[in-house]
């Protein structure tokens, strides 16, 4: 029934399309104004022509709530719809591959001005900028304002995630 009367789009007596859906407490127990009680009235959705106040379709709220309930619930849109595991992801062998190699141990000649580790088999490096204070750079992303290199070094698994989870948003469904 909702399904029909939202499927109305023009006025039957005017022909206009301007719509609009409202609602409105009807007194359908013969008692009179003043002596009411909640439960004697009835909430109504109606569907009304704003240019000639035509009512074009009636739906009582119990009807749409009971339709509302019976909405099948939409799956979200699930990321993980493809089961990594179904794929049989396995990890390239041979000690070249970025994640058969240490991960996050710190390395670097000047360990006051710049050091590099891997995260997730990816380099970042923390460094020493112009203006003193040190950064963060991982796979093109930049975090500055850190007042030691050991303070950037404590923010890198977070930068890491971060990084990681913005790259995975990108990526669309094709
Ligand atoms: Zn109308």
């Amino acid at each position: 029934m909702i399904i029909k009367a939202s499927s109305i789009t023009a006025c039957k007596a005017c022909r206009s399309t301007d719509l609009t859906w409202h609602t409105t407490n009807v007194n359908r127990s013969g008692i009179q104004e003043g002596r009411l009680r909640s439960g004697d009235v009835e909430c109504l959705f109606f569907l009304g022509c704003e240019l000639c106040s035509e009512t074009l379709a009636t739906v009582s709220a119990d009807r749409v709530a009971s339709l509302m309930n019976s909405q099948p619930v939409q799956p979200k849109a699930d990321t993980d719809a493809v089961n990594p595991v179904a794929m049989e992801i396995c990890v390239r062998e041979g000690e070249f591959f970025p994640l058969n190699l240490s991960q996050q141990v710190w390395y670097g000649e000047n360990p006051k001005v710049m050091q590099i580790a891997r995260f997730a088999g990816q380099e970042m490096t923390a460094i020493a900028d112009d203006s003193g204070a040190f950064k963060l750079d991982y796979m093109g992303h930049v975090v500055r304002g850190f007042s030691s290199i050991e303070e950037a070094k404590s923010a890198a698994p977070e930068l890491a995630r971060a990084v990681l989870e913005r790259l995975r948003n990108l990526i669309q469904d094709v």
